[in-house]
């Protein structure tokens, strides 16, 4: 399997490839050059597979520059530091399936793919005989996740960048709690934006980028999409064990288009997906797209769901390369519209297809917290913000005739803020967050100064 680019310039290049250089280097990101495809026999014989065993089975058509054993160990590696021996499962509550994807260290999915892309990181660095420093800016939950990837690994070295007190007491422990010697926590005097801005202008700085060989952990690794399309085949497997459906529908609440993306790629394999539920909050640039074809910049609002507030969605361009077949030429036309104007438009047939594929929501504040009340009292069960985004969705606007699968993106013990709003009370705290407050902590406070930063760097960069 080879990777093209979505702006063209970059094609031919391998899986181990395409991982190592992240962002494509014309500036696109970079997409499988064709989608392989499952037979209904294919399907069939996954339903008989435990999570690891299928997801052999879905990364080793998209990777198939490693060896079997080798990816396979990566594999079992990377679940291993799940609690639950299903790694996912999917439970039944009220008419609805929950895909829960909360069970790796960080309580949060993305866990699923920041484990497997630390351990080929390692593996792809071994093998090259390089060294790699990541460098990151978190307003929570990605910069924890992607520090929980990479500790103890060898070759590389993690710098995280946090607004010092703006994230969330849980969020903040998690992060300074690993004390790792390859792990820095680096809390700045200033805001997420200001992290941001300084890994940014890191990054423009090709010399010193190339002089300490930096990486990035965001959701534009190819790898990161991929080990996230195995769940989606996965919950199909048991929905479909237990009530021989036909079609599935997935609700995903949504902010970078990272995860809903995997459901297209699972979808375009052949996975039988009705339709992809669009679930977002306020900040609903996508879900705009999806109505009515516009695709437009707006303020980003601070909401219940903080994961999900985002207005420029980065996988998006993946998207438009299916949408527009393929056309290169065109997607880089538009990139630069975006970036100059702020928006996108689309013709009347773009928007009848996108329609074909995805149905879209969005829930504001009220609608979040009633959602958590209502669902905790007929069911029990405490949703978290992000899933009630999409458990709302999915009950609004998911077909009565087929199975809903809501993904459950983060454990409720996370944001205990919304759910004591909704419920008034704390949901139980999982094992991995026991004493907490009581552990060692390793954090550096520096002022939100990029040569302050870039000195800090220096100093611990392998
Ligand atoms: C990152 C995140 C999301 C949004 O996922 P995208 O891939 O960015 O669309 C939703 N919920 C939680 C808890 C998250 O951490």
């Amino acid at each position: 399997m080879k990777y093209i680019s979505t702006r063209g310039q970059i094609r031919g290049i391998s899986f181990k490839d395409a991982v190592m250089m992240g962002l494509a280097d014309d500036g696109g990101l970079l997409l499988p050059e064709e989608i392989p495809s499952l037979t209904h026999g294919d399907l069939a014989a996954l339903e008989m597979l435990d999570y690891q065993e299928l997801a052999f089975q879905i990364i080793s058509r998209f990777a198939t520059d490693i060896p079997s054993v080798d990816l396979k160990n990566l594999i079992d590696r990377s679940y291993a530091t799940f609690t639950h021996p299903e790694v996912t499962p999917v439970v039944k509550k009220d008419g609805l399936y929950i895909l829960e994807l909360f069970h790796g260290p960080t309580l949060a999915f993305k866990d699923v793919a920041l484990q497997f892309l630390g351990n080929l990181f390692e593996y792809l660095l071994a093998e090259r005989g390089e060294k790699m420093n990541i460098i990151g800016a978190t307003s929570g939950d990605t910069g924890s996740a992607a520090i929980y990837g990479v500790r103890g690994k060898q070759n590389i070295n993690i710098f995280i960048l946090h607004p010092h007190q703006k994230v969330s007491p849980v969020q903040e422990l998690q992060m300074t709690t690993v004390t790792d010697p390859n792990v820095f926590n680096v809390a700045i005097r200033g805001t997420f934006d200001d992290g941001q801005q300084i890994v940014k202008d890191i990054f423009g700085d090709l010399a010193f980028k190339s002089r300490y060989a930096l990486g990035a952990v965001n959701s534009i690794n190819f790898a990161r999409i991929l080990a996230q399309v195995v769940y989606y085949f996965y919950a199909y497997t048991r929905v479909h064990r237990q009530t021989g459906c036909k079609q599935v529908e997935f609700s995903v609440p949504t902010g970078n288009f990272g995860d809903i993306f995997a459901g297209y790629i699972a979808m375009r394999m052949g996975l039988p997906i009705r339709r992809l539920i669009l679930a977002t909050n306020e900040n609903n640039i996508l879900s705009r797209f999806v109505q009515k074809g516009d695709y437009s910049i707006d303020a980003v609002k601070a909401t219940l769901s903080p994961s999900m507030d985002i207005q420029l969605a980065s996988n998006f361009e993946r998207y438009l390369y299916y949408l527009h077949n393929g056309d290169t030429a065109m997607i880089t036309k538009e990139m630069e519209t975006f970036r100059q104007t702020g928006k996108l438009s689309f013709s009347a047939e773009s928007v009848a297809r996108v329609s074909e594929d995805f149905l879209t929501c969005t829930v504001d504040t009220d609608q979040t917290i009633e959602t958590i009340r209502k669902f905790h009292a007929e069911t029990g069960y405490i949703l978290d913000p992000h899933t009630a985004v999409g458990v709302s969705a999915g009950q609004r606007v998911g077909s009565n005739d087929c199975p809903v699968i809501c993904l459950a993106t983060a454990h409720p013990a996370k944001f205990t803020e919304a759910v004591n709003r909704a419920i008034g009370q704390d949901p139980k705290r999982p094992a991995s967050l026991d004493k907490l407050e009581q552990r060692e902590r390793r954090c550096e406070l520096l002022d939100a100064d990029i040569g302050v930063i870039r000195t800090f760097i220096e100093k611990n960069a392998l």
